[in-house]
């Protein structure tokens, strides 16, 4: 799907239709705008259902005339004109209302982006708007002169949150990811303290080996790596509508031979991943005209050390990440099914996979097929794609269960004897 070449009434309604069918705002809150190079504005209508939107839905106005268009236009159209009107390096905007950032809007925080290194990249600068009557000029003003401090993302005071972008997939992504934040943060609420990562730590993304090597012209695709493409990009978008992953962030690759592996590409939007978006990287040389994931040299090293691993997944869903965040180690000897699947399941300091891949591949064994990163994400390995994918769910439903559970009650560790009844009944690796 080549987002770019869609027409506007199009990119709005796929956008839309994306942010509610993932929950992500309601019916009646929400609205989104594109300009056209010559200053109209495309936007979504008012009262219409947000669930049964289709293309001729959308307006385009020219000032306060609709140019097409049969209803009537969004209330919130005057802040979107105001954004619109005080950046110019912005082609579209996006307002919703999504309960984890109504919940920051509410108590007037902002959600730190500093958790993650790409975070704060993707977002931008986040500010705050003070609160106006929805619909109104002064609300319009509010936002837009925040903007115009140069915030790309802003939270508006008991409302919910506005974000601009040089096109609406952009202006998508930092809004995904800042609610992506706001949900992990939300989950590590009583784990302990969130430990933010400073300049010096987000830099470190910049020194990651982005897997510099020479394009090289694949003879031809053999039926394995047909097969294995199919099957990716399967496990790839259902990660994405789990949200195990965002439009942004998550890495999946599988060994197609001794020399070479397929891995998801640099910078294509998840949901929208298509086979041949897939790299190859055979040997030390990378497929013709695409940039691998910048987990590239991470997943090199990994198949190198270990012979018995064919696929590799890493991601960063908000259960674990909450962990994640705090340092908080995450205890798999809570129910039977998380040891069996995930044994030990290691926190390692952030910055090894951009510092030392080898030192991380090695913390892979059979007692620790999954590793959690502080700050960053968690990696599981497999025989296959799928044992590898299981082991990212059966992470993410055991942190999503400790935290569900701390809020209720004090949680039971299974003893050490069960354990080794579980290790010798399901003959698990020593
Ligand atoms: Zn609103």
């Amino acid at each position: 799907m080549n987002y770019a070449y869609m027409p506007p009434r199009q990119q709005i309604l796929t956008i839309m239709s994306r942010l509610y069918e993932y929950g992500m705002t309601t019916t009646s809150g929400g609205n989104l705008s594109i300009r056209e190079p010559n200053g109209d504005i495309w936007i979504t209508p008012s009262g219409v259902d947000k669930g049964a939107l289709r293309e001729s839905d959308m307006l385009l106005m020219r000032g306060d005339t609709v140019v097409e268009g049969v209803h009537r236009p969004s209330t919130e159209y005057p802040f979107h004109r105001a954004i619109l009107g005080s950046r110019p390096d912005f082609a579209a905007v996006l307002h919703a209302h999504s309960s984890a950032l109504v919940a920051f809007s509410i108590v007037g925080k902002l959600p730190d982006t500093r958790i993650l290194p790409q975070a704060s990249r993707i977002c931008g600068k986040v500010g705050f708007a003070p609160y106006a009557i929805p619909g109104s000029a002064l609300l319009g003003q509010n936002i837009a002169d925040a903007f115009s401090r140069g915030f790309d993302t802003v939270i508006l005071e008991n409302h919910g949150v506005a974000t601009g972008g040089a096109d609406l997939l952009q202006a998508f992504q930092r809004f995904e990811t800042l609610e992506f934040c706001a949900r992990a943060i939300l989950a590590a609420a009583g784990l302990g303290k969130v430990l933010p990562l400073s300049d010096g730590e987000i830099g470190l993304l910049d020194h990651q080996r982005h897997l510099e090597l020479p394009e090289s012209v694949p003879a031809h695709r053999s039926f394995r790596e047909r097969e294995l493409r199919r099957a990716m990009a399967q496990t790839i978008h259902r990660a994405y509508d789990q949200r195990l992953m965002t439009s942004t962030e998550g890495s999946l690759s599988a060994r197609v031979d001794a020399e070479s592996f397929l891995i998801t590409p640099y910078g294509i939007d998840r949901k929208y991943l298509e086979v041949d978006d897939l790299v190859l990287i055979q040997g030390k040389a990378r497929e013709a005209g695409k940039i691998p994931s910048r987990a590239a040299a991470v997943h090199a090293e990994v198949y190198r050390q270990h012979p018995g691993v064919h696929a590799i997944i890493s991601a960063q869903p908000p259960g674990v990440t909450a962990f994640n965040i705090t340092g908080t180690p995450l205890d798999t000897r809570t129910i039977p099914e998380s040891y069996i699947v995930l044994r030990d399941l290691p926190l390692l300091p952030y910055g090894l996979p951009f510092q030392d891949e080898k030192a991380l591949a090695a913390r892979l064994t059979p007692h620790s097929p999954v590793l959690m990163i502080q700050n960053d994400s968690v990696m599981a390995v497999g025989r296959s794609i799928t044992e590898a994918f299981d082991r990212l769910e059966v992470a993410e439903f055991t942190a999503t269960s400790l935290l569900q559970g701390r809020a209720i009650g004090k949680l039971a560790e299974i003893s050490q004897e069960r354990i080794r009844e579980i290790e010798e009944t399901f003959k698990l690796p020593k």
